[in-house]
């Protein structure tokens, strides 16, 4: 089974990501985890991702299919996949369609988690005084949503129309929405 985790910064997708994973024994692949973790380490990849992070514009897809590329070959048994934050634009989708291909497997479903912006401001800007994410402040936050609304938002229709889209509201308890998920996942 693998599955896509869909929604604008703040969502909730990181937090639904690892409940997920833990219950279907799934391998989670967190593009945002993985580029703070080459920040961390002041790799090339890193030095060049955190500028283009910090302003809240998307990655190069070049840095991306290298992230991607080794995640999957350090993954390479697993039962299954749960990307959070890839796919993130139209071409980044079309990737994952050829990978799926290659690896004769397919995505299971997209769960498009949906937020309303007004609690995405309220969430982003206390996990930045929690986290000290450099990315979540109020002006990087407008860029990102920017972002999402042009390049991510798209992926909605794209899914929708390849029967794969499964809409959550994200708002409310944590183990609410989980709930909410696991039974679209159950009935897959
Ligand atoms: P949240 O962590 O609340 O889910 P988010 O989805 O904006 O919010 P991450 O997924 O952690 O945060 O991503 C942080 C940043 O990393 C993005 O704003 C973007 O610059 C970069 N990034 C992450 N994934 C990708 C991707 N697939 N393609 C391009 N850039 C990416
Ligand atoms: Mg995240």
């Amino acid at each position: 089974m693998n599955l896509v985790l869909l929604g604008p910064p703040g969502a909730g997708k990181g937090t639904q990501a690892n409940l997920i994973c833990e219950k279907y024994k799934l391998s989670h692949l967190s593009t945002g985890d993985l580029l703070r973790m080459e920040i961390a380490n002041k790799s090339e990849i890193g030095v060049k991702a955190k500028q283009i992070i910090d302003e809240g514009k998307l990655v190069s897809n070049d840095i991306i299919i290298s992230i991607i590329k080794s995640f999957f070959n350090n993954n390479k048994n697993s039962s299954g996949y749960l990307l959070d934050g890839f796919p993130r634009n139209t071409e980044q989708a079309k990737l994952l369609d050829k990978l799926m291909l290659e690896l004769e497997d397919k995505i299971s479903c997209v769960i498009q988690l949906d937020v309303e912006e007004k609690h995405l401001k309220e969430r982003i800007l206390s996990r930045g005084k929690e986290e000290g994410r450099s990315d979540d402040n109020e002006k990087t936050l407008l860029k990102r949503l920017e972002t999402y609304f042009n390049e991510t938002m798209p992926l909605i229709k794209y899914y929708e129309e390849a029967n794969l889209l499964k809409k959550v509201i994200g708002v409310g308890e944590i183990m609410h929405i989980n709930q909410s998920i696991n039974s679209i996942i159950d009935h897959l």
